[in-house]
């Protein structure tokens, strides 16, 4: 067959899939969970009728004749060819992704996985950063990113790499985000909420900040997940995760993605990497680069998102039920929880985390509290949890705590630290299913023993 008929053949197929996604599209967000991309159609013709994505741990694919493999290759025709470029299992995962990140906003997103969600930030930013635009360049976030991130704009782009980080310690003050953005500013970034310090930052606010100043804005909505917050829909151009954590509940999982809408806003990238940016880090860094998701991981993390807005929801309750408690435990300092009143930016909260298709408040599963007595006294109290793992984890369906500054953020140094405000007595919690009075004693009886 020509090079010409082949691309022709498959294009057609990919046509009326691609249609079958729109009518998928105009469901809601637990029908998208369920089904994805997996519609019927695609489940019969090509998959054998299996009614759940198969997992293609094979590495490669085989072509039918030279002038497949050829189109293929050339990226003229969706094909999957080999397990770091593509994967099938994978790309229902990315379709799914892309979905739920955009719901709502009327238009399409699309999705890159990487193999954790360090890499997912990693692939996000490195493009922005190129040299190929001359000049100054430096970045924006605020500083209480999670320590890994941290670590990355602090030691591989700052200090290997020569780029200016300018940390924005306020994350709530739109006039500090605006006194660092400038026309050399190549991507703004802010988390909701950041991890473990539980601050949020107005994605409108500083999304046109960023624009006005021709950067995109990287949201990082890893603890709020799409059933609590899409950050496309609020004007953020990219949004990262770590699927290793509530998108992935049952802790079986690593991985990351990068979902960004089409077209977003930049001066230091191709206008090929603006229209799909996503796509452009699948086909080309991040091909390079090596830094894609296990199938088998993927098809882990789409088994949690079935039920996404169910477990979010009852793990929200459950976390907004022990923040009340500690709040009113003469042991704990301080509690930081979005769902409180208390929480100085409570209100940014209440604007941006609702339960998908309710409209209700749910401010997700992590919090922090600083106990009474110091450092020894966290450890004491961490020590004596007992359903509650001591784990550098979160995003569980089962409950984890651990001590950042000897644990997460044990290399951000003592400076870095503060500038993020992370105590040696805080504790953070992630609270999971377990029944949230069993919870409620447990922390009672480590905090009073
Ligand atoms: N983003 C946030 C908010 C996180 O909490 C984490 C990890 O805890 C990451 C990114 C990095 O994710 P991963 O561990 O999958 O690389």
């Amino acid at each position: 067959m020509a090079l010409d008929a082949v691309v022709e053949e498959v294009k057609s197929r990919q046509r009326v899939w691609e249609k079958e996604i729109d009518g998928m599209r105009a469901k809601k967000f637990s029908t998208m969970c369920v089904h994805g991309a997996y519609t019927k159609h695609e489940a019969i013709a090509n998959n054998q009728g299996a009614i759940i994505e198969p997992v293609y741990t094979s590495t490669s694919q085989a072509f039918k004749d030279s002038d497949c493999l050829e189109a293929a290759l050339a990226y003229k025709i969706p094909a999957w060819v080999y397990s770091r470029i593509a994967n099938p299992t994978i790309g229902y995962l990315e379709l799914m992704l892309s979905m739920l990140e955009a719901y709502g906003t009327g238009t399409k997103a699309s999705t890159c996985c990487t193999s954790s969600g360090m890499a997912a930030i990693k692939a996000a930013a490195e493009p922005f950063l190129s040299d190929e635009k001359p000049g100054k360049k430096n970045i924006v976030s605020m500083a209480q990113v999670y320590g890994g991130t941290f670590q990355l704009f602090s030691e591989r782009f700052a200090k290997e790499r020569g780029v200016e980080v300018r940390w924005v310690e306020e994350p709530g003050n739109l006039d500090e985000w605006a006194s660092k953005i400038d026309s050399d500013t190549r991507f703004v970034y802010g988390e909701i909420p950041s991890n473990p310090g539980i601050c949020l930052f107005d994605i409108e606010g500083v999304a046109r900040l960023a624009h006005a100043a021709g950067a995109p804005l990287i949201s990082d909505s890893t603890l709020s997940t799409p059933a609590l917050c899409r950050p496309l829909e609020h004007g953020s151009d990219i949004v990262v995760h770590s699927l290793t954590k509530s998108m992935t509940w049952n802790g079986r999982a690593v991985g990351g993605a990068l979902v960004s809408r089409k077209n977003i806003v930049s001066g230091a990238i191709s206008d090929e990497a603006k229209r799909d940016f996503a796509g452009y880090v699948k086909l080309w860094p991040l091909r390079d680069g090596g830094a894609c998701i296990s199938p088998d991981n993927a098809a882990r993390t789409m088994d949690c998102l079935r039920v996404l807005k169910g477990t979010m929801d009852l793990l929200s309750q459950n976390a907004q039920r022990v923040a009340e408690f500690l709040e009113g435990h003469a042991g704990v300092e301080r509690v930081n929880y979005p769902g409180l009143a208390s929480h100085p930016q409570h209100e940014t909260a209440k604007k941006y985390m609702k339960l998908v298709d309710s409209g209700e408040n749910r401010y997700g599963h992590l919090l922090s509290f600083e106990v009474k007595g110091g450092h020894a006294q966290a450890r004491k109290v961490l020590d004596n949890l007992e359903l509650v793992f001591c784990a550098t984890d979160l995003g569980r369906i089962k409950s984890v705590a651990v001590i950042p500054t000897i644990s997460t953020h044990q290399q951000q140094g003592e400076e870095g630290r503060k500038k993020a405000k992370i105590s040696s007595s805080l504790i953070r919690l992630c609270v999971g299913a377990e029944d949230a009075d069993d919870l409620i004693d447990e922390l009672k009886r480590a905090l009073e023993a």
